[in-house]
């Protein structure tokens, strides 16, 4: 019987610090997960580096969590012991004007896990049971990329983008693919596009997209208006974060489109409002997912009609976790790390 765990403590920006620490027990309503696979996300690399201003110091990261029920608390009875678990990582307030309206992804109290409050880079979790979906018939590291797909999902969703219809995703990121790839799942035509020759030819290599576009190239507007008979795509969702081009979508829409942002730019943007009036533009923000979102990609996952093994292309041992290690998985150079917890053996079942 184990009672201490290796946990991953970001100190402060730039340090991660391993430790020792007691097995959570699971409080009522809770159930422990003991972790199987974990995401690195956007969010993660920016608390690391001490630009995530909503994170403060120390805090343990981690957010895209796949795991296993270990122990529940007595009143915690829908989660047997053994079952593959995600976590949904929001809390919303339930009480705020957005919470009242259903919209629990603006809750103006809304709090994540891995930012607002402790995450997952360590053996074991206590979680909310109510934050936790079965997932059953996907493989671990791909189930940790369930998160960032529903966070595509809702983009999507926002969007109100159909079968049938074309859509311009904007930056080939972790975020940018998820969404192309629910948006092919549901029969809706993808145009690509990438400021990174390296990164969109990979994309494409990957995922096999027809059209594929750098905004970066002289012919860009002409060769989107090409492919678009004319008029250009009739929903854009952008995921750079990028304000240039963020500030670009709405001269690329086609008359009475839809643009979403789901990358998140710090600053302000700014558009042409002759653009952006004449096409009577609809322009959303896209923030977090909701448990239709996480739903939805369970479904598509568990039916392999999305493609989460394309996306994860750095698998890394938790148990040789190091802080350079961390650091090097900040780079760039991979779409998305995923942390695989040692699982071969048995489960070390805690008291
Ligand atoms: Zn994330
Ligand atoms: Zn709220």
């Amino acid at each position: 019987m184990v009672s201490e765990m290796t946990t991953w403590v970001c100190e402060q920006p730039g340090s991660l610090i391993k430790k020792s620490s007691p097995i959570p027990q699971p409080a009522a309503g809770q159930a422990l997960i003991r972790l199987r696979a974990l995401g690195i996300c956007g969010t993660d690399v920016h608390a690391f580096r001490g630009n995530q201003p909503m994170f403060d110091y120390p805090k343990i990261m981690g957010h895209e969590i796949c795991g296993e029920v270990v122990k529940a608390a007595d009143d915690v009875e829908h989660l047997p012991i053994g079952q593959a678990v995600i976590v949904i990582p929001y809390k919303h307030c339930g009480e705020c004007y957005a919470c009242q309206r259903g919209r629990i992804t603006c809750c103006t109290k809304l709090s994540v896990m891995g930012v607002h409050y402790h995450g997952a880079m360590q053996e074991y979790v206590a979680v909310d049971a109510k934050q936790l979906l079965a997932v059953d018939d996907i493989d671990v590291r791909d189930a940790a990329l369930i998160e960032p797909y529903a966070i595509g999902a809702h983009a999507l969703a926002r969007s109100g983008a159909k079968q049938g219809d074309t859509l311009l995703v904007v930056g080939a990121g972790a975020i940018g693919l998820g969404v192309a790839d629910i948006a092919s799942a549901l029969g809706i035509n993808i145009i690509l596009a990438e400021v990174n020759e390296g990164r969109l030819s990979e994309a494409c290599g990957r995922f096999g997209y027809l059209h594929a576009l750098n905004p970066l190239a002289v012919d860009y507007a002409g060769r989107l208006k090409a492919i678009t008979e004319g008029h250009g795509p009739g929903f854009i969702i952008d995921a750079t974060g990028n304000a240039a081009s963020m500030n670009s979508q709405v001269e690329h829409l086609a008359a009475s489109g839809t643009i979403v942002f789901v990358g998140l730019h710090k600053g302000e943007i700014s558009f042409n409002d002759l653009a952006f009036h004449k096409r009577e533009t609809t322009m959303l923000a896209s923030r977090a997912a909701d448990i239709q979102d996480f739903e939805q990609v369970i479904a598509l996952m568990a039916t392999k009609r999305i493609h989460p093994e394309l996306l994860r292309d750095n698998i890394f041992p938790f148990n040789e976790l190091s802080q350079s290690a961390f650091s090097d998985m900040t780079q760039p150079k991979n779409i998305k790390t995923v942390i695989e917890f040692d699982n071969t053996g048995d489960v070390d079942r805690p008291e």
